[in-house]
């Protein structure tokens, strides 16, 4: 996801064959036994951001924490991909959104002794869909356009009654009796402003909410190093459980239960980061069943999808002192590959970041490799001719078909019920509480909202004594 929009503007059983993460082995919160429960752990339950934030703060505040954990490596939607040795690359999150001092991502990134850089996105270049650059009179078009939208979204979100965020804007940029390079444009501009930066399909996003979210000033920051610095620095010392497929969470006693693939363990408290799709998918059963009303939040949020494809040449052909690449695409082809990141001026590697998103981000991952990298190139023929060279490799997600992320971020659907993040954070029973990227009403979709709510959960743990 980009912010080009706001920038522009302004144990039990053993469980055996833990991976541990630097844990100290120990093996807290065995079942059976009556156990007393001042010596059960606090368990959290996913180790992305929010989890290891979390975990973080219970242990620093001297509790015993357990993080669980259903892949075999840290940082969930987060993931740094070391498969070319010379250049990391982050599948999932990217960048620090706002650098400034308030983000608490900024002093944690020093903290952790980060290589940073950033990316501008004054720093681009427009193409049309046969190639050629767009025009100044034509980019003058597109910033009229930009305008015409943001007015459209604004004067909408006057009114009581939702819509689909497409149709309010159609209708208020009066999209019918446009020409139709102004009807490419705007479609362009719905799939690049919206569709990338929330993640659902502009049918589905809330046109009343859908960008109800706050931001943090200051530059797009990204890691040299990648993401994951993050991650590792946070779970230094935590007792983190690899490969533990969570599938149920017992807490109808005083303490709770909870079953993985390799076994039961107990607990004062459970947190639950897990992401809204894995909620959605009820791949967890909760013990009592979880309540309506939570049910309904979790069921009336959209998770959206994100995917990159990364691919890399034997040498940049591009002008390297772009960072991005925009290409508007023909009607036919609306909202695919609209909006290209260039590697080469930050990293010096000839790579580049295709971006798709909502429902061609989601159409893609049916494909094989081979098909997507063919349309990718499609693209990049268009703009740069067909003697460019082809990719020597590539990297390419697929998060909506990733069971433990179902999706690459929760967005602000259509019908959702009001204050449905705030209810989906709402502890139950004093002893099962929620954290994530989804729980955090004012920093939805974002690390530093993922981050942030767990320190909330943490501190909700904390303040209730559980142990
Ligand atoms: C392609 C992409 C690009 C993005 N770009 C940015 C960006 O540039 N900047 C930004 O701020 N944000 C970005 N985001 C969003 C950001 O990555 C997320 O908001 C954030 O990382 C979510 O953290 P989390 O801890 O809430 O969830 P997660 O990181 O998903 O952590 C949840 C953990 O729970 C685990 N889990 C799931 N199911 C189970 C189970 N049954 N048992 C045990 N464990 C389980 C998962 O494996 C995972 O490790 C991007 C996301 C994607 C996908």
């Amino acid at each position: 996801m980009k912010r080009r929009e706001f920038l522009a503007m302004a144990g039990g059983l053993a469980l055996a064959g833990c991976g541990g993460a630097g844990g100290d082995g120990q093996s807290g919160g065995q079942t059976g036994g009556g156990t007393p429960p001042a010596a059960l752990p606090v368990i959290v339950i996913g180790a992305g951001i929010a989890g290891l934030a979390t975990a973080r703060q219970l242990a620093d505040a001297g509790k015993k924490v357990v993080v669980l954990e259903a892949r075999n490596r840290l940082g969930g939607r987060i993931h740094t991909s070391s498969k070319w040795v010379d250049a990391p690359l982050d599948l999932g999150a990217t960048w620090i959104h706002g650098d400034g001092a308030a983000n608490p991502l900024t002093g944690l990134a020093q903290k952790a002794a980060a290589r940073t850089t950033t990316t501008s996105f004054a720093r681009d270049t427009a193409y049309d869909a046969d190639g050629h650059i767009l025009i100044s009179a034509e980019q003058a078009t597109m910033t009229r356009l930009r305008t015409e939208i943001r007015a459209a979204v604004t004067a909408y979100q006057e009114s009581t009654s939702d819509a689909p965020l497409r149709d309010a804007i159609y209708r208020g940029v009066d999209y019918a009796n446009k020409v139709p390079f102004e009807q490419r444009l705007t479609d362009h501009l719905i799939n690049t402003t919206y569709e990338h930066e929330y993640s659902g399909p502009a049918t589905e996003l809330s046109a009343l909410n859908f960008d109800s979210d706050s931001r943090f000033t200051g530059d797009e920051r990204l890691f040299l190093d990648g993401y994951g610095v993050l991650t590792s620095y946070l779970a230094k010392g935590l007792d983190v459980r690899l490969e533990q497929v969570v599938s149920a969470i017992n807490y109808s006693n005083e303490t709770v239960t909870v079953t993985t693939g390799q076994g039961t363990i107990q607990g004062t408290a459970v947190l639950v980061t897990v992401p809204l799709g894995v909620l959605q998918s009820g791949a967890i059963q909760f013990s009592p069943a979880l309540p309506a009303d939570k049910l309904n939040a979790i069921n009336g949020l959209g998770m959206g999808t994100l995917n990159k494809c990364y691919l890399r040449f034997p040498v940049a052909f591009w002008d390297t002192s772009a960072d991005w690449i925009n290409y508007v695409p023909a009607a036919a082809n609306r909202g695919e590959w609209a909006e290209w990141l260039s590697l080469a001026r930050v990293t010096g590697k000839p790579v580049l970041l295709g971006f798709n998103a909502a429902d061609y981000g989601r159409s893609l991952e049916k494909l094989s490799d081979s098909e997507i990298v063919a349309r990718a190139m499609q693209t990049l023929r268009a703009i740069y001719g067909n003697a460019i060279p082809a990719p020597v490799d590539w990297q390419i997600t697929r998060w909506m078909s990733d069971p433990f992320a179902r999706g690459a971020y929760s967005f602000n659907k259509l019908g959702a019920p009001a204050g449905a993040r705030t209810t989906l954070a709402a502890p139950l029973s004093r002893r099962v509480y929620f954290a994530g990227e989804a729980t955090d009403a004012k920093y939805f979709q974002s690390v530093h909202g993922a981050y942030l709510s767990g320190l909330r959960a943490a501190n909700e743990v904390l303040n209730q004594k559980t142990t």
